[in-house]
């Protein structure tokens, strides 16, 4: 009955919010395998069986927001906080190129310190130095002049993730300082100026409703995201959200096969909270359709600093010298990693 559904799903592309809906609430072990199958079939046909990998490169994990959920969090008096310098962000990068990567994802809590100029000196540098490299920002909400700064500096790809699509679910994430019709409005800029745009959502975030994840599969139908970013909500020390349960592993490779099935071509990571979450995670994630990796190349000493929540996996196949060991995690499921740049093909 439901894996009908979902062969609806593959065949248009699309649900009504009611059989969302449906899937969402009745899905069943056997269910949830044939869906990721149908997606990594969707996936290979797109890919191969080649996996992008992406260099993370955790700028700051100073912020000045107050997301309830993230361990970084201004208010969380525990966090040991850094900054890493233009210099150190550019030995990542080449410490990264010679590993093979071709993508640097830059991420960081918004962080004052790095103003507009500094970022796109930041981005211009590596730009110059890394020709034909990606250079992806996620350093959340920032001015549309100072996202066509830093596209103008050589910035491609931005990831915002929208969180949820549901105002009043929005306030119970967010302090009242931040707005969601600001996230909005932010990711549409990003489409607009011309960035490969990522959004995405965290799986099983406190007073999340199917409802509400129906909402965020719709609004991403919409928007048409280059990448979708999806993982499990983990609970994070020191925030008010510590002793929430974390996301089910379930219902994050379940979604993140939806979306895949809903955009055979979008990047779609198999993320490190997927990982965290359990030791099989990457490659679930994988099987389930996903077709991008972001490998570790913070500093090592700066790694566990940015702990957006608990026992964030950073070694082995998730850290850049780790990319060995992802090799033989990837290729005992029958994949291998590419170390093309990557882009968003329309
Ligand atoms: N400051 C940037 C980068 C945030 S970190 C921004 O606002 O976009 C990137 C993503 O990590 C967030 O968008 C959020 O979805 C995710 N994240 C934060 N805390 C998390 C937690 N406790 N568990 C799982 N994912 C989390």
């Amino acid at each position: 009955m439901l894996t009908s559904t979902i062969d609806k799903l593959k065949d248009s592309g699309t649900l009504s919010k009611d059989e969302l809906c449906h899937i969402l609430t009745n899905f069943d072990r056997k269910t949830l395998d044939y869906t990721n199958r149908q997606a990594r079939e969707v996936s290979q046909k797109t890919f191969g069986n080649k996996i992008y990998i992406r260099g993370l490169i955790e700028l700051t994990n100073y912020c000045q927001n107050d997301c309830y959920y993230c361990g970084i969090r201004h208010s969380n008096p525990v966090v040991e906080r850094y900054r890493l310098t233009k210099e150190s962000i550019l030995e990542c990068c080449r410490e990264g190129y010679k590993l093979g990567f071709r993508t640097f994802v830059m991420q960081g809590g918004e962080d004052p310190y790095f103003s507009d100029d500094c970022i796109a000196d930041i981005v211009s540098c590596i730009r110059e130095e890394f020709p034909n490299c990606a250079i992806t920002l996620s350093l959340g909400e920032k001015s549309e002049k100072a996202y066509r700064l830093f596209f103008k500096s050589g910035a491609n790809r931005y990831l915002l993730r929208h969180e949820t699509y549901n105002r009043l679910h929005y306030k119970q994430l967010h302090p009242k300082a931040m707005s969601f019709d600001n996230r909005i409005k932010c990711l549409n800029i990003l489409k607009n100026i011309g960035y490969q745009t990522g959004t995405g959502i965290m799986v099983g975030v406190p007073f999340q409703t199917i409802d509400n994840l129906v909402d965020d599969i719709k609004f991403i139908e919409n928007l048409r995201p280059e990448m979708i970013g999806i993982g499990p909500f983990l609970a994070s020390k020191d925030t008010p959200f510590a002793k929430k349960n974390n996301g089910s592993l379930d219902m994050t490779l379940m979604l993140l096969s939806i979306f895949r099935l809903m955009h055979p071509k979008a990047l779609i990571p198999s993320t490190t909270a997927l990982a965290t979450l359990s030791p099989e995670g990457r490659q679930r994630g994988i099987m389930a359709g996903a077709n991008v990796v972001m490998p570790n190349l913070s500093p090592t000493e700066q790694r566990r600093k940015y702990s957006l929540y608990n026992n964030k996996a950073a070694l082995g196949a998730e850290s850049a010298e780790g990319l060995l060991s992802l090799k033989n995690l990837l290729k005992e499921i029958g994949y291998e990693i590419s170390l093309e740049i990557g882009d968003f093909q329309r």
